[in-house]
């Protein structure tokens, strides 16, 4: 089930009452057009009804997606630096709903899910893209690493991040943007050859560092390899 609730806001323009309703959590086996809705980045944005200002609800939702294997706890873009005890809290939750402390017949479908943490709309809906394309996410954060590396300049601060936005079937790349986390700005895009992707993925033994790194725990995310000492191995 998709389950929503009131929220009380304040329009960020003319500071009008606004109400909505938010989402707790998305089924997208059930309700498929929230997906698409997260794909065409218009979920969860509303309008103010006395100045007309349109704005967005920060995501703070979890995602299930059966058929993709995919679980999803979304948090606001705000929330990064809480990563570490988000990803202990996304745990629990999993584990009650779907893991060792739910009932069998939940296991069985939990069994098939990845479970990943993500703050801001970019970075879900980036999650969401790279299942559509076939990818392996922790290949694309470690694609973002090689980038890093590779460019002479990066518009890197806090509050920006690198996110894969599309594929471009025509250069055989990927799309990358340089983004305002909060209000979704794009700075800057940039075409990556998919070939980079493919010798990531051919040379599983020199990334297998990395991969440990990145997998440890379910933010998946390169930007946790840059906050503070970062969860202990193991
Ligand atoms: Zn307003």
């Amino acid at each position: 089930m998709s389950l929503f609730h009131p929220v009380n806001l304040v329009c960020p323009h003319c500071e009008a009452p606004v109400t909505m309703m938010a989402v707790g959590s998305v089924n997208a086996d059930r309700r498929p057009d929230l997906r698409e809705d997260i794909l065409e980045d218009r979920f969860q944005d509303t309008g103010c009804g006395a100045c007309g200002e349109g704005f967005r609800l920060q995501p703070q939702f979890n995602y299930l997606d059966a058929g993709r294997g995919q679980w999803i706890a979304a948090m606001p873009a705000s929330r990064l630096r809480d990563h570490l005890e988000l990803e202990d809290e996304a745990k629990a939750l999993f584990d009650t709903s779907y893991g060792a402390q739910a009932p069998a017949a939940a296991r069985d479908v939990g069994n098939g899910l990845a479970v990943r943490l993500t703050f801001g709309w970019p970075a879900v809906r980036e999650k969401l893209l790279i299942k559509q394309l076939g990818l392996d996410d922790t290949i694309v954060e470690m694609m973002k690493l090689h980038i890093l590396r590779s460019v002479e300049s990066v518009p890197i601060a806090e509050g920006i991040e690198l996110r894969l936005v599309e594929a471009d079937e025509e250069a055989d790349g990927y799309v990358f943007a340089w983004l305002e986390t909060g209000s979704e700005l794009f700075l800057e895009y940039m075409t990556i050859p998919a070939e980079l992707y493919r010798a990531i993925q051919g040379n599983p033994e020199g990334w297998a560092a990395i991969r440990q790194r990145l997998e440890n725990g379910c933010f998946v995310d390169m930007q946790k390899l840059y906050m503070g000492e970062g969860r202990r191995p193991g």
